[in-house]
């Protein structure tokens, strides 16, 4: 008799895993500012994610606070981060002096990223990175000739995806065939760009799978209460808003009413992401836990033990719960 298969004994191993949860912060423009944030860093902390994402200015902008929140975050806290890198408005030279940097205070995740081309119609420097995907390619140069310090290990490179159109983008379909190229360029993982309609990330997965990208792609899910925000947002990704969503929103009475609708579509739209099969759910905070954690409790995701931290003093956990696929 032969012995029993392994892949027998464990049929469906993706299938109980918990969902990654993650949330996106950007460095603080001022001292009131900063303060506000590691209050936030603080609740979110208590929910244990799995990391947290820090965005990097237009153009290096902000180079030096993302950085030295990055550091703070893996001094100070529980927390991984994942920092956000462009090629936009930096030279090979300094992206690889910050990769570099990042590596010594400990990251072991990027997101790679080209970054917003200047409104203002700047050409990019001469020997500028042009796509993200040279910026995967250097990040693993930097980790090759890091690799005795990194144990051999790999540092996890993220990119983005796109449920919609990336505005420069002639079509859905080129978008995956950018994926499918940075996933051959070294991407682990992505994650994606803001999306309003449920569907979306289900079609972007079925697009994304069909083409041959296989890394996780998970839903970047913004919580949707705020009328000024989705607008702004809207303009600055080229994500344009459900219309319905903002009437509801602007006609609410209420401070209270209007979280509770924005919550309650926030939650629709990371179930129907989750129900579609998203191995995570990636929130962008806008460096606020409130709205966040709301969304949180009402998803009520299966997540393994919380790390120590912090306790949240939070309102109790309602909503139903997702159950792990057994
Ligand atoms: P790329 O993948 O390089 O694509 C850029 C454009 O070039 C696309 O239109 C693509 O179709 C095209 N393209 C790419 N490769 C090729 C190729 N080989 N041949 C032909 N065309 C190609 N911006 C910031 O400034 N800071 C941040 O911290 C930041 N964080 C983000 C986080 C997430 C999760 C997401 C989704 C976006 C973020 N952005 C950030 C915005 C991002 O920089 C912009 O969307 C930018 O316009 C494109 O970046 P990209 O990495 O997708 O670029």
């Amino acid at each position: 008799m032969s012995p029993p298969s392994l892949i027998d004994a464990h049929p469906h191993p993706a299938a109980t895993a918990p969902v990654a949860l993650s949330y996106e912060l950007f460095p603080p423009r001022s001292p009131a500012a900063a303060e506000s944030l590691w209050t936030t860093i603080g609740e979110l902390e208590t929910t244990n994610p799995d990391y947290v994402s820090v965005t990097y200015g237009a153009s290096g902008s902000n180079r030096g606070t993302a950085v030295e929140l990055i550091n703070r975050l893996v001094q100070e806290t529980t927390l991984r981060p994942l920092a956000h890198l462009t090629c936009v408005g930096n030279t090979p030279q300094q992206l690889a002096g910050v990769i570099a940097e990042l590596l010594d205070v400990g990251v072991r995740g990027i997101l790679a990223l080209r970054g917003d081309q200047p409104k203002d119609g700047t050409e990019p420097a001469q020997g500028s990175l042009r796509y993200a995907q040279d910026l995967i390619e250097l990040i693993r140069r930097v980790e090759q000739r890091r690799s005795a310090l990194l144990c051999a290990g790999k540092v996890a490179v993220g990119v983005a995806a796109y449920p919609s159109r990336h505005p420069e983008s002639p079509s859905e379909a080129h978008d995956v065939e950018v994926l499918l190229a940075k996933q051959r360029s070294g991407a682990d993982f992505a994650i994606t760009q803001v999306f309003f309609h449920p569907g979306q990330y289900e079609q972007l997965l079925a697009r994304a799978r069909r083409a041959g990208v296989t890394i996780p792609i998970i839903p970047g899910v913004m919580p949707l209460t705020s009328v000024r925000r989705l607008t702004r947002l809207g303009e600055l990704t080229g994500v344009e808003p459900a219309p319905e969503l903002l009437e509801r929103l602007a006609a609410a009475d209420t401070d209270a009413e209007r979280n509770r609708i924005g919550v309650a579509a926030t939650v629709d739209l990371a179930n129907a992401a989750l129900d579609a099969g998203a191995p995570g759910l990636h929130l962008y905070t806008f460096n606020e836990h409130a709205s966040a954690l709301d969304v949180l409790d009402r998803l009520a995701l299966p997540r393994p033990g919380a790390r120590p931290g912090p306790r949240r003093s939070a309102a109790p956990r309602g909503g139903t719960e997702r159950r792990l696929a057994s």
